[in-house]
């Protein structure tokens, strides 16, 4: 990735030329909840190039070939360590065989057959990801660690009023956006007060559900829908809470 020309914020350039799409420059594609309601917003939320996933929120974008990179991925470094992975080294890399593993896991593991899930949100690799081959060696048959690079720049923290959600890898618990699913895998978002779990694929949906601008809000916050989601849960499980607490208490003070 090649940055050509750049805004005052230099996280995010204005234009980028990328190895994903080399024969034309990637430009900047912002969207703000205006735009994300606005008609054809549907448009905001398509698969998009280099890791196959669904996209939210800005991208760089080709308009002519239609060709489009989540910010994630296209500002994607080569190497990246993950907070919740201390010593692990995850490298990017394309999916060389659809539906196939990696070179450094497959000796001897047959594992050719199975596809490779993302560590955090439990869907399917499909293109660019991050991979860690380092564990391959620690424990026997394992495929190392995969991970979609939209799910690894996912913030460690969502903060909104009085809730604080962490992003946890070893929680088991329901989820409060899909209740009835206890096996779609990956990690979760959960309450610091232990109120409110939200599986990471689940967060990501409330994302693309919502084209990633905040949706009737207008806020330019791509967690915006995600807050609001889990704020009102939160409230509507204290609520439940609140009314168990009363009826205890008028049983106790009626008896
Ligand atoms: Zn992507
Ligand atoms: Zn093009
Ligand atoms: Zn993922
Ligand atoms: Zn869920």
């Amino acid at each position: 990735m090649t940055i050509l020309s750049n805004s005052r914020d230099a996280a995010a350039p204005w234009e980028i030329s990328h190895g994903a799409h080399p024969e034309h420059t990637l430009r900047r594609q912002t969207t703000t909840g205006a735009a994300a309601a606005a008609p054809g917003a549907a448009d905001l939320q398509f698969q998009r190039d280099g890791c196959k996933e669904p996209g939210a929120g800005d991208r760089y974008a080709c308009r002519p070939c239609d060709f489009d990179l989540h910010v994630e991925c296209a500002l994607a470094e080569t190497v990246m360590a993950h907070p919740l992975f201390k010593d692990a080294q995850f490298r990017l890399q394309e999916l060389l065989r659809p539906g196939g593993g990696h070179d450094d896991d497959n000796a001897g593991s047959g594992s050719g057959s199975g596809s490779i899930l993302c560590v955090a949100c439990g869907g399917e690799v499909l293109g660019l990801h991050y991979h860690c081959a380092a564990n391959a060696r620690k424990k026997k048959g394992y495929l190392g660690l995969d991970i979609h690079p939209w799910c690894a720049a996912l913030p460690r923290e969502i903060r909104r009023e009085e809730l604080t959600l962490e992003l946890r890898k070893e929680a088991f618990h329901r989820c409060d956006s899909c209740p009835s699913r206890r096996d779609i895998g990956g990690w979760f978002y959960r309450s610091t007060c232990k109120t409110v779990y939200l599986h990471v694929a689940c967060v990501k949906g409330i994302m693309i559900a919502d084209g990633g601008g905040g949706g009737s809000s207008g806020s330019t916050d791509p967690l915006a829908a995600v807050k609001e989601a889990a704020l009102r849960i939160y409230r509507a499980k204290k609520d439940e809470e609140g009314e168990v607490e009363r009826v205890i208490l008028a049983l106790v003070l009626g008896g």
